[in-house]
């Protein structure tokens, strides 16, 4: 569809979003779940991190092995569901800044309104991975890309969970620069923003608030 669209099929993925789709997994299950596919979706979106490398000593010999470059990475959460992404994340990469950006969706208009944001300041010179895990119509994404640019960011990557074809046209139009790594692409969205077939509202899931 999109250029710019990874869709990590792996089998581990795909298992874990089919548990999370259904509509009696509690809370807690379903939390880890998001925790355990952020981190399979990091691996791939994080494929093409840069490497130097160091002189190690083995038991048997010296050689050049290869290490991360040492550019910090910055994850940055679109709240409130971005967080459930976040937690995986720092798993893999535990030294990597956190910012937050503050966007609940009206669902009147369907606009995204800015209540927070906190990222760091050195965002300018780091790469960015903004996690979210529902890209349904892209107005909050596309909003939560555009303070980050404001702030500096050059280098940015999406990492969502779900997403709809209308969500990634939006991002994709708004901003070509930035590619979007998901589990799956869904069909399309209803009425009122949500995706389907979808999961339902992945804030509300994670923490049980409906
Ligand atoms: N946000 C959600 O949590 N779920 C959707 O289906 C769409 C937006």
């Amino acid at each position: 569809m999109s250029e710019n669209l990874t869709v990590v099929n792996h089998p581990l993925i795909q298992h874990k979003l089919t548990l999370m789709r259904q509509h009696d997994t509690p809370s807690a299950v379903f939390r880890q779940l998001l925790r355990e596919i952020s981190t399979l979706l990091a691996y791939e979106l994080l494929r093409d991190l840069e490497l130097t490398t160091e002189t190690v000593r083995t038991p048997l010999e010296t050689m050049e092995a290869p290490v991360l470059k040492g550019k910090k990475l910055v994850f940055v959460s679109i709240l409130r569901a971005g967080n459930g992404l976040l937690e995986g994340l720092l798993d893999l990469v535990p030294s990597a800044r956190v910012g937050h950006v503050g966007l609940y969706r009206d669902h009147e208009t369907l606009k995204a309104v800015k209540y927070y944001f906190k990222v760091p300041p050195t965002i300018a010179e780091r790469n960015v991975i903004a996690v979210d895990p529902m890209l349904a119509t892209g107005n909050t994404t596309t909003e939560a890309v555009s303070s980050l640019k404001e702030a500096g960011a050059r280098n940015i990557k999406l990492l969502c969970l779900l997403a709809a074809p209308e969500g990634v046209k939006r991002v994709n139009e708004a901003h070509p620069d930035v590619p979007i790594f998901t589990a799956a692409l869904d069909r399309e969205l209803n009425e009122k923003g949500y995706i389907l077939p979808g999961l339902g509202d992945a804030g509300d899931r994670m923490y049980g608030t409906k």
